[in-house]
């Protein structure tokens, strides 16, 4: 499967040990060799078939059970560990899914020899069964199994098996015994994240279809009729246009038979609407003929005309570099069915929308090269990802760099590199081995990596992409640097022929790069794949010589890795590689008149932080109007112009100075003055955010944050010591220095987040302070100091469906203590991205000496200046304003009633409810209803409004743009004292409207922030 070219999209928009397969046990593997009979009715979306399945024993043990998967019932319901995997990776589509999309494999009746045996669900897959032989299958010995079976095909949206229409992509369809190797048997249910593992044998399948539909699968065509069907196709005119509409089935039936042997699974795909290709290409080394086969639609026929050519190459070059294709055909299908990617079977591919010419040739390589390393090379991939999807990737990115020139990668991929964004941050400039390491990076940044030895079901969604193809691709060459290419390629190759055909593990591996190097790899396999720690090497002691250089090396993971050193005279280059045990020691480098050292120059080690690889050390800073992606041995700085506006400072124009991109970087900051043409003052805001990761500890990452802003916030209208009326602004000064523990997750897969925050807020807010004089009130501006402490702790469940979050912040200061809690759920509706909000908050006073100042309330912006966000925590256009246009931004916070209310709670407690129901139609509207309640209702509000209900109410309207941060909430129901209240004011209804512009969440890096 190719994840790479998705993942590289997301980025653009937007350990534990498994133990080493060690087993002193005889290699054995058993044989399965399967005929099958199935007919497609493209009418109802289903297969019937029937199956006989020999199964040779060829280990020492007797079976009395066989374990048999059972892979179409992964779509049956919600309880399949498909479904529940697809949840996790915030994919809901099965969940929600309705019963005619849904698929189940049924009507089994098995007979072992003839005789008919009984089959027990796995408890908790119904996608696993086990078989009970009415006799012990001894070793040796072969039993034969047959049964009949029926499958519903599911929708091909959710995962790979199914139909869009009437294209057919029929993948993990048949019973299908588990592996029984080494380690015992190897059961598991069907998952998207995690693929296969499957027994060798021989495949003999006849298909009865309708006449008109073209056929691509595993093996070899036997039927004549078919044969010439396929070559007059492929000779015929070719039409392209964008037509995709389905031909109308024939009436009439085909019956094609394919055969194989030495494969592991079968597939096939068929569809009316196939153009067909057929090319020929000989292997290097044996020099084997091999056809190649392609099958596509109109969808992208602009880059599927030229696939004879990418397939030619594919082949060839995975044959130069692994071993020589051993099957006489390869096929690539057009899978506008499945999503995204590309995804492989024995002898045939199927692709998915590609876009442009370098990432179809990419995609397409990389699932041909699985014939490789899962076809070939059965290697447990559930257990052991990076032996298959790892070397792949290598091997692709090895494909890539030789067959186009390095200048031109980042112009190719108009998907990712060199779209808008890609020009944007500068990915573009990246070869293919940089992009990989790019993306590394993005792990790494977060404090996120995962050791590469790591089970497919354990990384997580973005990791398994990252760690599982990227990070190993990028080890791989670390090893071939390391030893060599020739040496390297001679491994490969031994690798090859002695694990063909047959289930190699990572053990296997090490012990034929062992042999054939003549080295002890121990670091490499035992070590480095199986550590979650970032490799970081950088000179220690170091010291020019006359003769050169006297240094040692440090890797701050402490990973014991060999990596090179290297320096320039008269641009020649030296280079030596050490092993890992010469870490921490003097180590001598000859280099007479060397200007410079550098550790690992061309960039073969993993070494994640390349800034203190060089000495003298150079500080060259990359800077760049707009944010780039940071360069591994450069500082970066970016200077983009900002403009801003307030009612009181008015129009802003400023700099922001910022070193925020991609990846994270341990330091970040941004420091954006501004200068406002109203009141001609300096205002802005900087940020200073320092991230570390904490091991061994129920801590796993440290932030410390430090938040400075200024700005005006109102205006005064005041007698001055002249007792002229002044009318001047007042303004703020916020420095808010914060420190986040992220509290460790019981697993990295876990949805749940929660972190502990201390925070201080200290506020230099001028107001305007009064001195009588004979009578005369005389103002003056002067700078108040107020301080505020607060703990938080948050509790965060980012699950796709139903997720919740859970707030409880205290906050004091000598003047008063509070406390309050604040519980949001949201219900998700079938619609994607429609769901219904309930959030429940509470909030109490416990000690208070300024008579409610810093009270509660039902609906935002109730201070006498307007808001009473006494912590300067939100930002407003018009702070201080109290009617009109700007006092109508409100942030959803406190009681968060949507229509302005006074009422609240000055000494005790609040309670509020709130509801919004987004409709379940494609517009952005939503109803929202409001319930609260606070101390001073029960007496106060409800004598002098004289309403009998103890609670306040409201209910309404909103269009909501962007949820949370740009929405306009209409009202429509109020209860009795809002009604009274605003009626006395004479409000018109035009000023009952409120809206929400938030700009926190507004902000681009902000949002980068909550990707991780
Ligand atoms: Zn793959």
């Amino acid at each position: 499967m190719n994840r790479g070219q998705i993942l590289l999209l997301i980025v653009l928009i937007f350990l534990n040990k498994t133990s080493m397969a060690g087993n002193t046990k005889n290699y054995f593997q058993q044989e399965v060799n399967y005929k099958i009979d199935v007919r497609l009715n493209d009418k109802k979306n289903s297969l019937a078939a029937n199956i006989e399945i020999e199964y040779i024993n060829r280990s020492s043990d007797t079976l009395s059970d066989i374990w048999i998967h059972l892979w179409p019932n992964a779509y049956k319901d919600r309880n399949s560990a498909l479904c529940k995997q697809m949840l996790e990776n915030g994919d809901a589509s099965l969940y929600f899914s309705k019963e005619e999309e849904r698929g189940y494999i049924d009507s089994l009746r098995f007979t072992a020899d003839g005789e008919v045996i009984t089959l027990t669900y796995d408890k908790s897959n119904k996608d696993i069964a086990v078989l009970h032989l009415s006799k012990a299958l001894l070793p040796g010995n072969r039993v034969i199994l047959k049964t009949p079976f029926f499958v519903k095909l599911p929708s091909a949206k959710f995962s790979r098996l199914g139909y869009i229409g009437q294209a057919y992509a029929i993948t993990q369809w048949y019973p299908k015994p588990a592996v029984y190797d080494r380690d015992g048997w190897h059961a598991m249910p069907y998952l998207n994240q995690g693929e296969f593992y499957s027994e060798y044998g021989s495949f003999d399948v006849t298909i009865h279809l309708p006449q008109n539909y073209v056929v691509g699968a595993t093996g070899d065509l036997q039927t004549e009729s078919e044969i010439a069907f396929m070559d007059a196709k492929a000779v015929e005119a070719k039409n392209y246009s964008n037509d995709m509409a389905f031909p109308k089935s024939s009436t009439a039936f085909k019956s094609i038979r394919y055969t194989q042997q030495n494969v592991h699974d079968f597939a096939w795909f068929a569809d009316k609407r196939y153009y067909v290709l057929k090319g020929e290409v000989i292997t290097p080394h044996k020099e084997n003929k091999v056809s190649t086969w392609a099958l596509f639609t109109n969808s992208e026929s602009h880059l599927w005309k030229n696939s004879i050519q990418n397939m030619n190459d594919a082949i060839y070059h995975y044959s130069a570099l692994v071993g020589d294709y051993p099957y006489k055909q390869c096929t690539a299908v057009d899978g506008t069915i499945a999503a995204g990617g590309g995804m492989e079977y024995p002898n045939i591919t199927i692709i998915g929308k590609a876009y442009d010419p370098f990432t179809f040739d990419m995609v397409l390589a990389h699932e041909i090269g699985h014939n490789w390393f899962y076809g070939i090379l059965g290697s447990n991939e559930r257990d052991h990802p990076w032996m298959d999807e790892g070397m792949n990737s290598f091997v692709e990115m090895k494909y890539a760099m030789l067959k186009y020139p390095p200048s031109v990668y980042g112009n190719l991929n108009e998907l990712g590199a060199a779209g808008l964004a890609g020009r944007i941050l500068g990915t573009n400039q990246y070869n293919y081995k940089e992009a990989g390491n790019f993306e590394y990076q993005i792990a790494t940044g977060n404090f996120s990596d995962q050791a590469i030895a790591n089970k497919a079901v354990d990384f997580t969604y973005i990791n398994y992409g990252i760690v599982a193809y990227k990070k190993t691709a990028l080890a791989m060459n670390y090893l071939q640097d390391y030893l060599g290419d020739s040496i390297f390629n001679a491994c490969m190759h031994s690798y090859f022929d002695e694990w063909k055909f047959k289930h190699p593990h990572p053990g296997d591996l090490q012990k034929v790069f062992e042999a054939e190097s003549q080295k002890n790899l121990d670091w490499f396999f035992k070590d480095f794949i199986y550590s979650d720690r970032s490799q970081d090497l950088k000179f220690k002691k170091i010291k020019k010589t006359d003769s050169g250089f006297d240094f040692t090396v440090q890797d701050k993971a402490k990973l014991n890795a060999p990596f090179p050193v290297s320096a320039y005279h008269d641009s020649i280059k030296f280079i030596t590689w050490y092993e890992g045990s010469e870490l921490g020691k003097m180590i001598s480098f000859p280099c007479e008149g060397c200007a410079q050292l550098m550790i690992d120059e061309e960039g073969s080690t993993l070494d994640v932080n390349r800034k203190n690889n060089r000495f003298p050390r150079n500080h060259k800073i990359n800077v760049s109007i707009l944010p780039k992606t940071h360069a591994l041995d450069n500082h970066s700085l970016f200077i983009t112009p900002i403009a801003g506006w307030n009612r009181y400072n008015e129009g802003m124009l400023g700099l922001s100075f910022y070193n925020t991109s991609l990846p994270l970087r341990q330091f970040e900051y941004s420091i954006s003055p501004l200068y406002a043409f109203g009141d001609k003052t300096i205002n802005g805001i900087a940020n200073f955010k320092f991230t570390f990761p904490v091991r061994n500890f129920f801590i796993d990452k440290i932030s410390i944050n430090n938040n400075l802003r200024k700005f005006s916030y109102g205006e005064e209208l005041y007698r001055n010591e002249n007792l002229k009326f002044v009318r001047e602004n007042v303004g703020y000064v916020r420095y808010s220095p914060e420190i986040t523990f992220n509290i460790k997750k019981s697993h990295i897969r876990n949805s749940i987040s929660q972190t502990i925050q201390l925070q201080s807020v200290h506020l230099l807010e001028d107001q305007v302070q009064y001195t009588f004089n004979q009578g005369k009130a005389s103002g003056a501006i002067k700078t108040e100091n107020i301080n505020f402490y607060r703990f938080k702790y948050l509790l965060v469940d980012r699950k796709v469906v139903d997720p919740y979050s859970l707030k409880f912040q205290t906050e004091a200061n000598t003047d008063f203590a509070k406390a309050d809690v604040e519980f949001k759920y949201r219900i998700s509706y079938k619609m994607k991205g429609k769901g219904a909000d309930i959030r429940i908050y509470a909030g109490k006073m416990f000690h208070d000496n300024l008579n409610g100042l810093y009270g509660y309330f039902l609906s935002d912006r109730n201070g006498v200046r307007g808001s009473n966000d006494y912590a300067y925590d939100e930002l407003y256009f018009g702070r201080s304003e109290t009617e009109f246009f700007l006092f109508q931004q409100m942030a959803l916070r406190q009681g968060a009633f949507k229509i302005y209310t006074p009422f609240g709670a000055y000494k005790d407690w609040i309670f509020s409810a709130n509801i919004s129901i987004d409709l379940p139609i494609p517009l952005p509207l939503k109803l929202y209803a409001d319930l609260g309640t606070t101390d001073e209702f029960k007496d106060d509000i409800k004598a002098v409004y004289d309403i009998s209900s103890n609670f306040s109410y409201n209910a309404g309207i909103c269009f909501s743009l962007v949820k949370n941060t740009i929405e306009v909430y209409f009202p429509l129901i109020k209860s009795e004292e809002i009604k009274k209240y605003l009626d006395n004011k004479d409000s018109k209804y035009s000023e009952q409207i409120r809206f929400v512009f938030n700009l926190y969440n507004l902000n681009p890096l902000n949002l980068r922030n909550q990707l991780f």
